[in-house]
Parts: C-alpha cells; structure tokens; sequence
C-alpha cells in the first residue's frame, strides 16, 4: 500500500487524511522533519500560504521538502498550491518552487470569497464538485505543466511530471476522485523509483 503524508503545520489535515484513506492509502499526519522518511509521497493543505511558510521556516521544513520533491509526488491544495508555485503574483519570493507557474493569491475577489463549481477535471471526471474558499487561480503556466482544469477562463488544476495541484479543496466533499487519481500518481512513481 502506498503510504502518503500530510503536512500538518497548519490548514486542514484531517480531511485529507480521510479523503486519501477512502482512496486507497495509508495516510499520516507530517508535524517533523522526520516523518517525511518512508512516505511514498505528500499533500500540501489549504490554510494560509504565508501562516503556513512561517511555520515551515520556523520548523526549518524548507529544505527537506524541497529534497523531498526532487523524487517524490507531492500534491498542494489552495495554499498549498501557492506554496508549489515557482512565481507568485505581486512578490518577490516564493516558497518551495516546484510548478513552473505563476499564481494570484485570492483571486477570486470579496463577493465570491467562497463558492462552488462544477469542475471537468481532465483524467479525474467531467463533474468534478470544487469548493473554492479565499482560493488562488494559476495566471500562467510553463511549457512542461499539464493543465487538467479551468474554471471561468482561470486555470484551477495542473500537473508538472510527479507534482499536482488544485486552486479548490477536493477533501471538503466526499467525492475522493482527485485524491485517488493522486494515489495513483504515488503508485506509479513508487513503482518506478523501486
Ligand atoms: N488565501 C489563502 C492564501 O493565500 C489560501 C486559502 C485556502 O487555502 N483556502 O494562502
């Protein structure tokens, strides 16, 4: 079974532990450097972006993380999209920098803080629920970066080779779709890299 780690300094853990447990894998929360040895791969939760890369600074979670990714699937979801993104909008720095792509915090302005869509996500289904709260869209991607869904002309869900991310949070419904299509990403990474 494929073992899959939470980050869990801030945002919402629980759902994703659930949501990949429904899915098909061994899921565990990720508070220490030290519990990224032995997971086959690792979700990024929403939250706040910038809440979240104090904490990681403060735990000086940077660096493993980054090393992490160099050969493990990692999949971030609202904030942790943000934290993915190799340029954000407006800023100077970004985080770990792993998607090539530019992404505007909050984009989605006051009046629609929150909503609900229905989402074609490519390879995942064509009515896929997305809830969006306070969410990033991705302005701009490299050549590299897979584009698996668009929402009003905005880009909320990509994949770069063993990375993915949505701008919505899939573990607020019960529909695991997304979350399986990750695990099975972690799969086949974990069976190439074997
Ligand atoms: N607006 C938040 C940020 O900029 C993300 C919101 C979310 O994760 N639900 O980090």
């Amino acid at each position: 079974m494929t073992k899959i780690g939470v980050l869990a300094l801030q945002g919402a853990v629980r759902e994703h532990i659930n949501a990949l447990q429904e899915s098909g894998a061994e899921a565990v929360s990720v508070k220490r450097i030290d519990e990224l040895n032995n997971l086959d791969g690792l979700v990024i939760p929403g939250g706040e972006s910038t809440a979240m890369r104090r904490l990681i600074d403060k735990y000086e979670f940077l660096e493993p993380l980054k090393a992490f990714a160099k050969v493990k699937p990692v999949f971030g979801t609202c904030a942790g999209l943000i934290l993915m993104a190799k340029t954000i909008e407006g800023q100077d720095t970004a985080h770990l920098e792993l998607i090539d792509m530019t992404v505007e915090r909050n984009a989605f302005g006051r009046q629609k803080d929150s909503f609900e869509a229905e989402l074609h996500i490519k390879g995942v289904g064509e009515d896929v629920n997305g809830v969006f709260i306070r969410a990033p869209y991705i302005m701009d991607v490299g050549e590299d970066v897979e584009v698996l869904s668009i929402h009003n002309d905005r880009i909320v869900a990509a994949r770069q080779g063993h990375f993915l991310c949505a701008a919505f949070h899939p573990e607020l419904t019960d529909d695991y779709r997304l979350h399986q299509f990750f695990v099975q990403m972690v799969a086949e990474k974990k069976k190439v890299i074997a």
